[in-house]
């Protein structure tokens, strides 16, 4: 496959996604592993290569040689490495992303790992297509007692591929229990979630854990309470988590039982209107935690989606106590790190103290960002205080 003079000149420049108008000449099928040159002739590594999507081409990093390696060895070789790159987190009872997309050379492919559990989700033509390569290796390296397919996920419609949740090896676990920073979590990877649990959350849950003592908690966007519960383990003396689900809420309020915590209040609905009902009640806390889901979804819903970000961050701000701190996050990737802290500003002006930034926080090492992809680095982080 050979890109434009153009599409050349970008590839250059480090970036790794194209559309059809960048392709000059096409000598392969849709749905496979190409070896791509830019116009020169020069050589850009492998690619995958979606003739139904618009973003067709997808670097996926150098390969030595000239030619397209075998599947079973391509992902093999992609497979291993990556695992190897978390082998200091594959503890019988950890939560980790083994496979992170792009950022390990496997564009459209994530794998967590729960335990003897393994969870995958393939978003493009390519990695469905060779999932039959990549279970076996799955299985064989870590000696997976189940690997299931999370593929009721909105993004393979756009290569019309279709929306299921299927076992692809062993036997049916709904139930798996890891643990993080000393709190055991279940994982239900057939209804939770995504994949069952937002592992990528590992290093602000720690940082919310070494702060909570003695604090009174609020837990925006809960799901099953994991932030909650690494407050009170960390000496919180009570948390309320909200959020819309009731079968995630009742999740929290198990793990709160089976981790012997206490202090937990749930609390359901729409965070949004729940937040101001907080306020007009005159409560406060000591440390708020805001973690909505991505609210814009596309470029287009960027304006919408800031406007929702800064009037909850505003109100959250709001809610603090004298001294207190907010833990902001925003997963969305077409938010960038500068129009996330943009947004704070503005949430920030005109409030009766000030706000100052503590630390920047990102998801943790095993999912690493590709500095090629800026768009990887979707989850922001923010810790705030208020300052009287
Ligand atoms: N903080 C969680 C992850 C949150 S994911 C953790 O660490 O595991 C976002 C959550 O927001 C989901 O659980 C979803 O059910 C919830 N949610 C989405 N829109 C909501 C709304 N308007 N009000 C309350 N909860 C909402």
């Amino acid at each position: 496959m050979r890109l434009t003079e153009r599409a050349s000149r970008l590839a250059r420049k480090g970036h790794p996604w194209f559309f059809r108008d960048d392709l000059e000449f096409v000598e392969a099928e849709g749905g496979t592993l190409v070896r791509v040159q830019d116009k020169g002739g020069r050589d850009l590594g492998l690619g995958f290569y979606s003739d139904r999507a618009r973003n067709c081409l997808r670097l996926c990093g150098p390969w030595a040689g000239s030619g397209v390696p075998g599947r079973e060895e391509f992902f093999r070789h992609r497979l291993l490495a990556a695992v190897e790159r978390r082998q200091d987190r594959l503890g019988p009872n950890s939560g980790v992303r083994l496979v992170h997309g792009e950022a390990d050379g496997l564009p459209g492919l994530v794998v967590d790992r729960y335990g003897s559990c393994v969870v995958l989700q393939a978003s493009n033509t390519v990695v469905e297509r060779n999932l039959d390569a990549v279970v076996p290796v799955l299985v064989e390296r870590l000696g997976a007692q189940m690997v299931l397919a999370r593929h009721d996920l909105a993004v393979r419609r756009l290569e019309g591929l279709v929306q299921e949740v299927r076992l692809l090896h062993g036997r049916s676990i709904e139930e798996v229990e890891i643990e993080e920073h000393g709190v055991v979590h279940v994982v239900r990877p057939f209804s939770g979630q995504k994949t069952g649990f937002y592992l990528d959350q590992r290093p602000a849950r720690g940082a919310v854990s070494q702060l909570a003592k003695g604090r009174r908690v609020l837990d925006l966007f809960a799901y099953q309470g994991a932030f909650s519960l690494a407050a009170l383990a960390g000496g919180a003396t009570s948390a309320l988590a909200v959020d819309q689900s009731g079968d995630a809420l009742a999740a929290a309020e198990d793990a709160a039982r089976r981790n012997e915590l206490i202090g937990l209040e749930t609390l359901r609905g729409n965070a949004f209107r729940l937040q101001r009902k907080l306020r007009d009640e005159g409560l406060a806390f000591d440390l708020v935690i805001l973690d909505p889901p991505a609210f814009a979804k596309s470029r287009k819903e960027v304006s919408g989606a800031q406007r929702g970000y800064r009037d909850l961050n505003r109100m959250s701000l709001r809610l603090l106590s004298p001294g207190g701190t907010l833990v902001t996050c925003s997963c969305s990737h077409h938010l960038t790190p500068p129009m996330f802290e943009d947004i704070l500003r503005q949430a920030a002006a005109g409030l009766p103290f000030r706000t100052v930034l503590r630390q920047r926080i990102m998801a943790g090492p095993d999912h690493p960002v590709w500095v090629s992809l800026p768009e990887s680095e979707y989850l922001k982080v923010l810790m705030l205080e208020r300052v009287d």
